[in-house]
């Protein structure tokens, strides 16, 4: 089990203390102890290159390698000790696999405040008990304010909040009691108000009562489960029984980890509600740097009993961890995508297994390295069977009792050409819809108003400035937008190339479609969700509430709204245009494409009344809407399996690519050659000894080749066998770390890349 081992040694006749930094040399550093008090796991503040850093003591020892007149002494020690054993083993397990520097995996884990250069202080909130009859005479005539927190006591357990409310001054006899060992105190967290406990516990169906009883049998031991239920299959109600009874033991706590969390505001909230008696903190990226240290805090101290969190918080210390909750597990925002490359999913994984505790990975149409694990193959002509290593468990239907999976159609666009974005069908379901009363959505996943500004004339395109891309317009704000970079630049008012006035937006985009809708159906009330209209904190709340209320009746949208969302009133879901990823040069498109569609699909038909959705394409007889139409994810994630056996992509085999980019492409194309070179010399060398070495591609250019004014690069690393893939890194991290190139532009190993 996960429980904080002590750590070690505390000393100060070890004279030398080795720490790590957030600097990218991957390994520790040896200073001096002035004489302070120190030990492992603390944080510490020291001098290196000029700047004072925070670093993170990894031992105490009596003797270093450092010249004497060289070493210099730590400044600062401050009480805090952010790191367990548990943890640390896991960071140092990620730092290896993911080949990033040891000192910048650690630091990077913890809240911006820890990172600091001053004391981490957050207010906690405790409160007391009188743990003995405090005699009179311990009061004496001495004090009133004594008396009156001592009479206030022995009413029962008390809050700051209740103390202050006898005297401003109660601390200071609070501190008298607890010096003497009449009071304890225990800490509490802040926890917002839960919902009224309308959300009622319903009765398990079949498969969701299989689905916890079989993760409940075996909650003692690491055991990773597949929960593969379709959208409203009642995944969540699982994970809360399962919290239950995982959480009725004494301190134990409980990790869920969900893509984005502030695109599902309802889940947490769901939580708070049914698991009102748990104290609950979220960890994400909207938070404030005081909220985040304290929930941090809050997880680390084993106050908190679950933490809800996106991927980062896979890290976060846990002392009685006893159970993990991936939902959504194929969402690539999993994925880290700067710094350590690392995915939250494998990540939580390792940790479970270190931890020897139970991990559950939910989804309704699981990643193909999932779906692979949890059902194995039998083995092909080169390689041996494969065993599943996750257990599967199935949820076919629909939980609510009157909810139906919505039929799917596909509108053929060759044969109904889309006016404005919409086809006549299409069209006519809206307006069926609104005599209904009913809530449609239409599904676009681009924002902006159009994709494309154009020029008749000479064929011009806008293009970023920055970037091998085109800029989107978003007319209302009338500027051209990188979605890449982030760049804006006017909107032109004649071609740049030719000085044709008359440029036009090509293509749909939802600022545009939310335009149409608004001309085609004026009694409608239309509202758009995409990154534009949902920047402030609470704005998709907002929106959600009034689209609960009945206030909306048409939305539009991206691939926000596709997660999670519960509408009883929604009917209709339309798909706009999705043609350009079914025919997307990666290989991962397809499988991302569907797991969009199924989830989109999903909001439909989540009440009383059936849904219907319409998919606008022009490849109407292609397998994957086939598969869609017949909502067969495991007849789809199969052949798509198979595909990837052929052509030898993950899961099928392991991949690691190696990116480079820098202002000069000439630098980066050296580097990346050169790379290529001494890998393929390498494993020429060493093909009898060591088998299985990775096949070393050529270096090429990604789809976006200039990010940022950044040239990009990368050389493909594949390999059947992990194990050899990693030692081969091993070797080639340790060739690029003393290349005379790699000072001169920016390089990383994505192991595992999603996108390259
Ligand atoms: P998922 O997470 O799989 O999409 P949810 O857990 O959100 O599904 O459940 C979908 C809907 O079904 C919710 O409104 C939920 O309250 C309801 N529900 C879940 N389990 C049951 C059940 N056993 N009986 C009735 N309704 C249920
Ligand atoms: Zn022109
Ligand atoms: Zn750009």
């Amino acid at each position: 089990m996960c429980s904080t081992s002590a750590l070690p040694q505390v000393s100060s006749s070890a004279s030398i203390v080795r720490v790590v930094l957030d600097v990218p040399l991957d390994r520790w550093f040896d200073y001096l102890n002035p004489g302070l008090t120190v030990r492992e796991g603390n944080r510490v503040v020291v001098p290196f290159a000029g700047r004072q850093l925070v670093g993170i003591v990894m031992a105490l020892a009596t003797e270093t390698d450092v010249p004497e007149h060289k070493l210099k002494a730590i400044l600062q020690v401050f009480e805090d000790v952010p790191f367990d054993a548990a943890t640390l083993k896991l960071l140092r397990f990620c730092a290896d696999y993911y080949h990033y520097p040891f000192g910048q995996t650690v630091l990077a884990s913890l809240p911006l405040r820890l990172r600091q250069i001053k004391p981490a202080v957050t207010r906690k909130m405790w409160l007391y008990q009188l743990t003995q009859a405090v005699p009179v005479d311990f009061v004496g005539k001495r004090q009133q304010v004594l008396a009156k927190v001592i009479a206030r006591l022995q009413q029962g357990e008390c809050s700051e909040a209740m103390l202050a409310e006898i005297s401003a001054g109660w601390r200071k006899a609070m501190q008298l009691l607890m010096d003497d060992g009449f009071v304890s105190r225990r800490e509490v967290i802040a926890t917002r108000p839960s919902l009224p406990a309308s959300d009622q516990a319903p009765t398990l169906n079949d498969e969701q009562a299989h689905a916890v009883n079989a993760v409940l049998a075996e909650r003692d031991r690491f055991q990773p489960w597949l929960l593969f239920g379709v959208t409203g299959s009642g995944k969540t109600e699982v994970y809360i029984r399962l919290l239950q009874t995982v959480l009725a033991e004494p301190q134990a706590q409980a990790l869920i980890m969900v893509p984005e969390i502030n695109l599902t505001p309802q889940l947490e909230s769901r939580f708070r509600s049914r698991l009102s008696e748990f104290p609950l903190v979220s960890l994400h990226s909207h938070l404030s740097e005081s909220e985040r240290l304290q929930n941090w805090q809050a997880a680390q101290s084993g106050a908190a009993r679950i933490v809800i969190g996106t991927r980062l918080s896979v890290f976060t210390p846990m002392p009685h961890l006893k159970l993990m909750i991936l939902d959504e597990e194929h969402d690539t925002s999993y994925k880290q995508q700067d710094g350590m490359r690392y995915h939250a999913r494998d990540v939580a994984l390792v940790r479970a297994k270190q931890c020897g505790i139970p991990v559950v990975l939910g989804s309704a149409t699981p990643s193909l390295e999932s779906w692979y694990n949890a059902i194995g193959d039998q083995g092909q002509a080169m390689a041996p069977a494969r065993k599943p290593t996750y257990r599967l468990l199935t949820m076919k239907k629909r939980a609510a009792a009157q909810a139906k999976l919505p039929k799917i159609f596909c509108i053929d666009t060759t044969h109904s050409p889309p006016e404005a974005g919409l086809t006549p069908q299409l069209k006519q379901a809206i307006e069926l819809r609104l005599q209904r009363g009913e809530q449609s959505l239409l599904f676009i996943n681009r924002r902006g108003y159009a994709p494309v500004l154009h020029c008749s004339a000479c064929q011009w395109l806008a293009d970023c400035r920055r970037c091998s891309a085109k800029a989107v317009l978003h007319l209302r704000q009338r500027v051209l937008r990188c979605h890449h970079c982030g760049d804006e630049q006017p909107v032109p008012v004649q071609c740049p190339s030719c000085g044709n006035p008359d440029l036009r937006p090509v293509g749909q985009a939802t600022q545009r479609v939310e335009e149409t809708l608004q001309h085609m159906f004026p009694q409608a009330r239309v509202a758009r969700v995409d990154r534009d209209t949902i920047q402030a904190k609470d704005a998709l709340t907002t929106l959600l509430s009034a689209v609960h209320a009945g206030e909306i009746d048409i939305l539009i949208g991206t691939q926000m709204l596709a997660k999670g969302h519960d509408f009883a009133n929604l009917t209709l879901v339309g798909v706009l245009d999705t043609d350009s990823a079914l025919h997307s040069p990666d290989y991962r498109a397809s499988e991302r494409l569907f797991a969009q569609l199924m989830q989109v699909a999903g909001r439909a038909g989540r009440g009383d009344k059936p849904g219907e959705v319409l998919i606008q394409t022009a490849f109407p007889q292609h397998a994957l809407f086939a598969a869609l139409r017949e909502q067969n994810y495991a007849a789809f994630a199969d052949e798509l399996l198979e595909e990837r056996m052929a052509m030898q992509f993950p899961p099928a085999t392991h991949i690691a690519v190696m990116k480079a980019e820098a202002a000069d492409y000439h630098l980066v194309h050296a580097f990346l050659s050169d790379f290529s070179q001494a890998a393929r010399d390498y494993v020429q060398a060493h093909a009898t000894s060591l088998p299985d070495l990775p096949l070393i591609y050529e270096p090429v250019r990604p789809g976006i080749a200039k990010l940022n004014r950044m040239e990009r690069g990368y050389v493909m690393l594949q390999s059947a066998h992990r194990g050899a893939l990693q030692q081969f890194l091993q070797v080639a991290v340790t060739w690029v770390r003393t290349h005379p190139l790699q000072a001169k532009i920016r390089w990383v190993i994505d192991v595992d890349a999603l996108e390259y």
